[in-house]
């Protein structure tokens, strides 16, 4: 199997990348986003608890993303692999990973971080605001506060896997097929 971590602040281009890499190797493609937004749609249980944290551009309470992301991975017993998107988005998210793998003989192979300055993203995510519908991309002070939570809990998660020697750290602009490459490469490395 092989496991990856694709890693970055909101709007380095994670979910398109994704999207192209899961038909190339083949992986289960995860990003919690996606499945928060699906069960806020679809009025779940997960979704009424999960949707004012997300509106407000607040992280889900770990023990609710963990349980959430285990389901998903167990959904694919037969999986080649996975791209995880979006996860861990802390600590012990990723410590709650690695030993939910652990028990399956699995690892991570490595994180893929896209590497993006913040007054970037800001503008990229206003744009995608005006076609996503997503409240958390349309309003400047949530998107700031998603960048605050990325900062101050999501951004040391890097030196968990650093530590690991598992971090690969990629030029996040530049065209898409350019990015794809350089992910690529980092991929057929592991
Ligand atoms: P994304 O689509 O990855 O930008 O995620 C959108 C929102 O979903 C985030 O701002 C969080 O509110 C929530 N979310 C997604 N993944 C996680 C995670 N791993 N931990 C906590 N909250 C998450």
């Amino acid at each position: 199997m092989k496991n990856i971590v694709l890693f970055g602040p909101p709007g380095a281009g994670k979910g398109t990348q994704a999207d192209v890499l899961k038909d190339k190797y083949n992986l289960v493609h995860i990003s919690t986003g996606d499945v928060f937004r699906f069960n806020i749609k679809n009025e779940t249980e997960l979704g009424v608890l999960a949707k004012s944290y997300i509106d407000n551009g607040n992280l889900v309470p770990d023990e609710v993303t963990i349980n959430m992301l285990k389901a998903e991975v167990e959904k694919n017993a037969d999986a080649n692999g996975f791209i995880f998107d979006g996860f861990p988005r802390t600590e012990s998210q990723a410590a709650e990973l690695d030993s939910f793998l652990a028990e399956k003989n699995e690892t991570i192979n490595g994180m893929i971080a896209l590497e993006v300055e913040e007054d970037v993203l800001v503008g990229r995510l206003l744009e995608r605001g005006k076609v996503s519908g997503r409240a958390d991309d349309q309003d400047e002070s949530k998107i700031r506060n998603r960048f605050n939570e990325y900062n101050t809990k999501t951004a040391i998660v890097k030196d968990y896997y650093d530590q690991q020697n598992k971090y690969y750290g990629i030029n996040g602009v530049g065209s898409i097929e350019d990015i794809t490459v350089l992910i690529s490469n980092v991929i057929d490395s592991l």
